[in-house]
């Protein structure tokens, strides 16, 4: 069977990761959220902002806020990368219910919460894709992938990628499958797309509204050569075997959510709730423009504590931000501790 010849030592099935992390013993209204940074740099201030949103509507439903290390792209990471996180979320009173703490540290019982130390759930779900058929080995070079962009981009197709009739190992027959897997070629793992180009999808999201955009198309790749999980796949799996209610992130993720509703239903997950963040913006020569981790030094929340902002002064700031009504709030309610609810 194919799915054992990728993965003789993945034992479990879907249902033992089903019990390892049961549903959360919480009330209906309560929101399991989760800040979700990669170790690639300094704690910058969408960042920051985005964690204390998370952090309130788990703090104000009496549900869990979760830290998670997305550390699958160990050349993007840098050294001191989950310290620099958890250091800038502790400078300003952002504390955590579930996740990592320290090096090789965590809390909770839905972990592990660092990703490179999941590799044995990925596999789990993708043995199962493999058997349903909604997974395959594509055993495309970098320089067959090339080619296949170059040819569409010659033909002008109007959308380019690996899918349908560009989708070569799609139709492979298992035994050529298992000739190049005993061959030791190297393979990634893609899904096996049920999207169609006529179809489109349609998504409330909590802060943008309804949004309708089409299907996803592409075969992408859920594990690289090396085993490690994409971003988007990794995503499905964690939010679904942590028990988030509530993706919250930058509105970046916006074009990719088509994508992730199609693989939280081909894993046979709930598709949680979506609340995409428009990101923080600077005026600049009349106009405005995105906060830039290069040009400006206040994108790094170390630039606050370093230039000696109270904590509480840019906390009560970003509130000011996310919620029109958060002045006349904070007007009413001058004493409120805002981590106390
Ligand atoms: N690791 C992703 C990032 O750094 C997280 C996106 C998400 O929250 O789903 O932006």
């Amino acid at each position: 069977m194919l799915s054992e010849l990728l993965f003789p030592d993945v034992k479990e099935t879907v249902a033992d990761l089903e019990e390892r992390f049961p549903l959360r013993d919480l009330k209906e209204s309560a929101r399991v959220t989760r800040f979700a940074p990669s170790p690639t740099g300094f704690l910058h201030i969408g960042g920051l902002f985005s964690a204390l949103i998370s952090k309130l509507n788990a703090s104000t439903t009496n549900g869990v806020f979760m830290l998670r290390i997305e550390d699958t792209d160990k050349k993007r990471e840098i050294t001191d990368g989950v310290s620099e996180i958890i250091k800038g979320l502790n400078a300003f009173g952002v504390e955590i219910d579930e996740g990592v703490i320290g090096f090789e540290k965590e809390k909770g019982s839905y972990g592990p919460y660092q990703q490179s130390h999941r590799a044995e759930i990925y596999h789990t779900v993708a043995k199962a894709l493999v058997e349903e058929g909604l997974a395959y080995p594509c055993f495309c070079s970098e320089d067959e992938l090339t080619a296949l962009r170059e040819k569409q981009e010659q033909e002008g197709t109007t959308i380019k990628g690996y899918f349908g009739k560009w989708a070569k190992c799609r139709n492979l027959s298992f035994d050529e499958q298992k000739k190049l897997i005993e061959e030791g070629k190297p393979y990634t793992l893609r899904l096996r797309s049920p999207g169609s180009e006529d179809r489109r999808i349609s998504f409330d999201d909590l802060i943008k509204g309804k949004i309708e955009m089409p299907e996803n198309i592409q075969d992408v790749v859920l594990l690289k050569t090396d085993g490690i999980p994409t971003y988007h796949f990794a995503h499905a799996v964690d939010d679904h075997f942590m028990r988030t209610t509530h993706v919250i992130r930058g509105d970046e993720w916006i074009s990719s959510v088509p994508l992730h509703i199609q693989l939280f239903k081909a894993c046979g997950f709930k598709v949680p709730k979506f609340a995409h963040i428009s990101p923080i913006m600077k005026e600049d020569n009349g106009g405005k423009r995105k906060l830039s981790k290069r040009k400006d030094p206040e994108a790094s929340v170390s630039f606050y504590t370093q230039s000696g902002y109270p904590k509480e002064s840019v906390i009560e700031y970003l509130l000011t931000i996310a919620n029109s009504n958060f002045e006349d709030w904070r007007k009413a309610n001058p004493k409120a501790d805002l981590f106390s609810f």
